[in-house]
């Protein structure tokens, strides 16, 4: 190797784990059915390994990542290597540490199920019971859910894994230069929660176990040391977090000690700027620092400047948050600077670890060639990183010259291409009156309006949109996509489905009445596929949980609506009732922000411009006399900045995209809006903003508490907080929704109130569901009898 090769190296933050056929989803689940023993498991899972470390190999990374795989979630596995699996578990000593494993990740009892929408909820059921799953929660800012560690002070640590030297071991047999990648302590424990039992350990701090936390990772570091690893990758992406004080300050002295080890740390932050943690970050005693170039591209030049020359910078400048090929040549400028300033040295990477993008779009035929050619997945953006490095070093060989050719030809083509830009969206958006995101009337004008109209009953009973998706209808939608069911018959299917859904709510009673989506697949691929703008992948999977993965539509272009998406199916609905039918729309953000998005236009933009096809549709709905309209937002509270000083900027547009979309309605036209379980409280005053006539929210999972903040802050529009859970097949009884009832009484003014489930039905069975819904009008008309 030369000096300049050793000069410039490159390495990626961790690499996608299920494989490029979702391998490991469908080996974990043959496992958890019983089908595939461990120890065939353990093999799907090494040979994974083994190939994802080959790639990296062969396209001329200098580590590969030890430490990324996962059975179920890396936290989880830290879980494990520190020995703090939560007491309540009550685990025997003869239990296989991969059972264990799979019990604290799945539960050993009812599991909380996936929502409607196919994302989970970060949710709290209160004390965890003995054999409940670890809680799940979003990491960070992504749709990936970790299993959250459980503090208390008994909580004890102890290097109690081999997995991670095993697999270092693997790797290292394979003949691989391998760099180990590890959580770090103070982001293990921030990402955790304290439980305590009793009230007198109401005083306890997580923080407080990191003196015992610290010299277990001075054992693993050690141990990593004597296996030969070159470096270990440590994460902190808290460092990219608003810390409160004493986190903040627990850092240097930790990686003081961790440092001791003496196997050089590369300490990594991704997501997020470290505006006040730079100086921290750059200071610590640690042999290097990794950070996100593309997330916070405005710190570059000061890390350069204030990171001692004797460490090494790596910079995360291939985004590893997006499916967008790196524009090479625009790299190389922001880095070469970096890299003069660095004496020469500088490691290239991607942003985060490539975990959130598909894994390769080889197995992509059918999208269409130009398309393809602006993409780069996981195993193309390896390929990216050797070309930077060759190009940065200046000596480079002809396959690089033509790589270097092929993306700027791909970058040129993406900039330009008319299927990109499209000038009515353009011009529509730049003549869009201020007002177009105001309703014509305030809301009292519009509910007394509303309540004139439609002549509800008080406490009036309605639901969120989706009933079962039965066998029958995914069979139907699955042969209609095979091209074995036309589309004639496909329709008249589904049309089927409609009057069967509304028939059964007519005779349960209920109020507002839905078609119950039976033709949707997924609340946003249902619309994407309608509108311009997006693609879809075959094989795009990013794993979301577990074996659970999510194939995001990728908005590449202005978007636009060709024609109405949801009428027909919404005015055949309406036709066969007297009770009003709801429309059912999927909101600007939360499509936003569950596609791939493009990076080449601001995300508001983005977002205003499927407000306004949502917009069409809205007006398209109240033509064909469509009265009530609800626009789904689960994903505003997800979206928030992780820097609470980006937050105002954020909810300005993305409350003003919400209603853009909704305020082509008449006064008398009820736009409702829902959003699932998510902390409101301090974004209630953003929420009020959006100024949907009803919003209903799922609450019962908290037994009303969510309500509170509703309450105290005068919430003032109408709302129907859950009355009951929808995540589980248990039916609650009419008794159970009274009593929730009368305590949102309590809270929020009755005449506001209306009676709901938490969220969708789909993922339930239709005898459970009238079940529960029978009993939910019961308990509707016996809060009209009290008031
Ligand atoms: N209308 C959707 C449904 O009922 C809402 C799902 C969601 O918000 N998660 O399935
Ligand atoms: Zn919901």
């Amino acid at each position: 190797m030369t000096t300049s090769n050793k000069a410039i190296q490159s390495h990626v933050p961790g690499f996608p784990r299920i494989g490029a056929a979702r391998e490991l989803k469908f080996a974990l689940e043959a496992n958890w059915r019983g089908e595939l023993p461990d120890a065939e498991l353990e093999t799907v899972g090494r040979e994974l390994r083994a190939r994802h470390w080959g790639l990296q190999q062969q396209a001329g990374l200098d580590f590969v990542t030890v430490g990324d795989f996962a059975f179920y979630d890396q936290v989880a596995n830290h879980i494990q290597l520190l020995g703090c699996e939560p007491a309540r578990y009550g685990f025997s000593a003869d239990q296989s540490q991969l059972s264990r494993y799979f019990a604290m990740a799945r539960g050993n009892g009812a599991k909380v199920e996936p929502a409607a929408c196919g994302h989970v909820h970060a949710h709290d059921d209160g004390q965890a019971h003995a054999s409940a799953a670890l809680e799940m929660t979003k990491w960070f800012d992504t749709n990936y859910h970790y299993l959250v560690p459980e503090f208390t002070p008994e909580t004890a640590f102890s290097l109690a894994c081999e997995r991670l030297f095993d697999e270092v071991n693997e790797a290292l047999a394979l003949g691989h230069a391998v760099k180990a990648v590890l959580l770090g302590p103070l982001s293990f424990l921030w990402l955790g929660k304290e439980k305590t039992a009793t009230a007198g350990e109401a005083g306890f701090t997580r923080l407080a176990l990191l003196d015992q936390l610290l010299p277990v990772y001075g054992q693993v570091l050690d141990r990593l040391k004597a296996l030969g690893v070159q470096w270990v990758q440590i994460d902190e992406p808290i460092l990219g977090l608003d810390l409160p004080a004493p986190w903040r300050s627990a850092f240097e002295n930790s990686y003081w000690q961790l440092n001791q080890v003496g196997v050089p740390l590369l300490l990594a932050t991704y997501f997020s700027p470290l505006e006040e943690n730079l100086s921290l970050a750059c200071r610590l005693p640690v042999a290097g620092l990794h950070v996100d170039g593309v997330r916070a591209p405005q710190e570059l030049t000061s890390i350069a400047d204030w990171l001692p020359v004797h460490k090494v910078l790596s910079v995360g400048i291939v985004d590893g948050r997006n499916i967008w090929r790196t524009d090479l040549d625009a790299a190389l400028a922001t880095l070469a600077p970096i890299m003069e300033k660095r004496g020469g040295k500088l490691w290239l990477s991607s942003s985060c670890s490539l975990l959130h993008v598909p894994f390769t779009l080889a197995a992509e035929s059918a999208l269409d060639p130009e398309i393809r050619s602006w993409l780069a997945f996981a195993t193309e953006k390896l390929d990216e990183l050797y070309v930077l490095k060759q190009a940065l070093q200046g000596e480079y060989d002809a396959a690089t010259a033509d790589a270097l050719d092929v993306s700027r030809v791909a970058i040129a083509s993406r900039r330009a291409s008319p299927r990109v830009h499209q000038d009515a969206v353009r011009e529509r958006i730049a003549a869009l009156p201020v007002e177009a995101d105001q309703r014509r009337s305030p809301f009292a004008q519009r509910q007394a309006e509303q309540r004139a109209r439609f002549k509800l009953p008080a406490f009036p009973t309605t639901t969120i949109g989706s009933f079962p998706q039965t066998d029958n209808i995914r069979a139907a939608r699955a042969g209609f996509k095979r091209g074995e069911l036309s589309a004639a018959s496909y329709n008249a299917k589904m049309r089927d489905e409609i009057a069967y859904a509304v028939r059964r709510q007519e005779d349960l009673g209920l109020d507002v009445l839905v078609h119950g989506e039976a033709e949707r697949n997924d609340m946003v691929e249902y619309f994407g596929e309608q509108l311009q703008g997006f693609v879809f992948t075959q094989l795009g999977w990013v794993q979301s949980y577990g074996s659970r993965c999510v194939k995001p539509p990728v908005i590449f272009g202005d978007v636009s609506r060709p024609k109405a998406m949801t009428v027909d199916w919404t005015v055949h609905a309406q036709s066969l009732t007297g009770k009003p039918m709801k429309g059912m729309l999927t909101g600007p953000i939360t499509v936003l922000q569950w596609s791939f998005v493009r990076d080449d236009q601001p995300r508001a933009l983005t977002a205003l411009q499927i407000a306004l096809a949502i917009r069409d549709e809205v007006a398209d709905l109240e033509q064909a006399g469509i009265g009530i309209i609800q626009i789904d937002e689960p994903a505003v509270r997800e979206g928030l900045p992780l820097r609470r000083s980006r937050w105002d900027a954020y909810l300005d547009w993305a409350t003003r995209a919400f209603r853009v979309s909704a305020s082509a309605a008449a006064d008398g036209t009820q736009i409702h809006t829902h959003m699932c379980y998510a902390e409101f409280n301090d974004i209630l005053p953003q929420i009020a903003a959006m100024d949907a006539d009803v919003i209903t929210i799922e609450t019962s999972r908290s037994d009303m508490e969510l309500l509170n903040g509703f309450g105290q802050f005068r919430y003032p529009n109408e709302i129907g907080p859950g009355v009951y859970d929808i995540h589980s097949p248990r039916v609650p009884g009419q008794a159970e929704m009274v009593r929730l009832l009368r305590k949102a009484s309590a809270v929020i003014p009755p005449d506001h109130l209306w009676v709901n489930p938490d969220c969708g039905l789909k993922t339930r069975g239709w005898a459970e569901t009238e079940t529960a819904l029978r009993n939910m009008v019961a308990a509707a008309r016996q809060l009209r009898a009290e008031h």
